[in-house]
């Protein structure tokens, strides 16, 4: 039949776009999915999207205050009957971030494996430097730095042997611009980012995509800091796609840092100046003179991504320097 036209009807072409649509739909099926510090707020929302998702999900949440002092409540597995009464699948995990290799543990004892971790967990311990204490810096750290690190560390192997892996990271406005009595904070949220940024790299190869938010969002740790008005508009709720999207196997994004709140999405880069060559040796006196040089974003900014793409500004000034000679 060479020139038969078989055209759809209405009602099948419908039935395909249906289709399409479902197969084009962010899902979580067979996928092993940890959240940490999903007991509230941001983390809660993510562990209840996942599971809706059919995602099998680790709701690991240690039960503090917003500074980090204990409570008797158990909201990881509040969150867990959530998920199970609404038909999903999860196991409660109520360990410190601090201590990864038990998380990635229940992950494993459940589901028997992991592939989508979102290092969540978080404290405060606002206090301007002047008075902050070596317990408020340490405690920051130890539960910012060394729990995303802990979390991710237990996983990375399990990741590269099964070549696959997406893990985001939360970062902060506070770590990308500075912020009154956040020094510890700030601190831990930007050398969370310097941290994607290497795995990045390591992950490449074996298929595992790591990124950095920077949400905004109404809780625990917001509701005592913002107006009211603003926090009306930053339902946790609106972080959660850009979560979804990031931690599924058709985005290939890594390496990267997103700000995100209230239905806002922007990725951010690194933008360097052209810059000044100076001959060599060079004087303080020649870099006040051309200060102006050094500090000019107008003229023909790049936007590096590598060390190597400094290593190309060296090069090209020694070069210079020797085509002089
Ligand atoms: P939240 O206080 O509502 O939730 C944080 C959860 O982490 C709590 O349930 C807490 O029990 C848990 N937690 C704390 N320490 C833990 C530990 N050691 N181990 C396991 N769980 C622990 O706060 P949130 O606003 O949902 O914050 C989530 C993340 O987003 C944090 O990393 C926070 O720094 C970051 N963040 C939030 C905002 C915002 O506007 N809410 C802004 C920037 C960054």
């Amino acid at each position: 039949y060479p020139n038969q036209k078989f055209t759809s009807s209405p009602k099948q072409k419908n039935k395909k776009i249906d289709k399409q649509r479902e197969m084009s739909q962010i899902r979580f099926d067979n996928r092993v999915v940890i959240v940490t510090g999903a007991g509230n707020g941001l983390g809660r929302e993510y562990a209840l999207y996942f599971a809706a998702k059919g995602a099998k999900v680790v709701v690991n949440d240690l039960g503090v205050t917003h500074s980090g002092e204990g409570t008797k409540t158990n909201p990881a597995q509040k969150v867990v009957d959530e998920i199970k009464a609404a038909g999903g699948v999860a196991v409660a995990n109520t360990d410190s971030v601090e201590f990864g290799d038990k998380i990635v543990k229940t992950a494993i004892d459940a589901f028997g494996k992991v592939d989508v971790i979102i290092n969540n967990a978080g404290i405060l311990r606002d206090i301007t430097f002047q008075k902050m204490t070596d317990l408020d810096w340490n405690l920051i750290m130890k539960v910012h730095v060394n729990g995303t690190y802990s979390v991710t560390r237990a996983a990375w192997d399990i990741m590269r042997q099964q070549g696959y892996g997406r893990i985001i990271n939360t970062g902060s406005g506070s770590g990308i611009y500075g912020s009154f009595g956040q020094a510890n904070y700030s601190t831990a949220k930007l050398g969370i980012h310097g941290l994607t940024l290497t795995l990045a790299k390591e992950g490449e190869k074996r298929n595992i995509r790591v990124n950095t938010i920077a949400p905004i969002a109404a809780s625990r740790m917001t509701e005592t800091v913002l107006p009211k008005e603003a926090l009306a508009n930053l339902d946790p709720k609106h972080i959660v796609p850009l979560v979804g999207y990031l931690a599924h196997e058709s985005c290939e994004e890594t390496g990267s840092l997103f700000e995100i709140a209230a239905g806002f999405i922007a990725k951010l880069r690194w933008q360097r100046a052209a810059g000044a060559l100076f001959d060599l040796p060079y004087t303080a006196e020649e870099v006040r003179d051309r200060w102006n040089t050094i500090c000019d974003f107008e003229k023909n900014p790049e936007y590096p991504t590598a060390t190597s793409d400094t290593f190309a500004k060296v090069n090209e000034n020694v070069e210079r320097i020797q085509l002089k000679k």
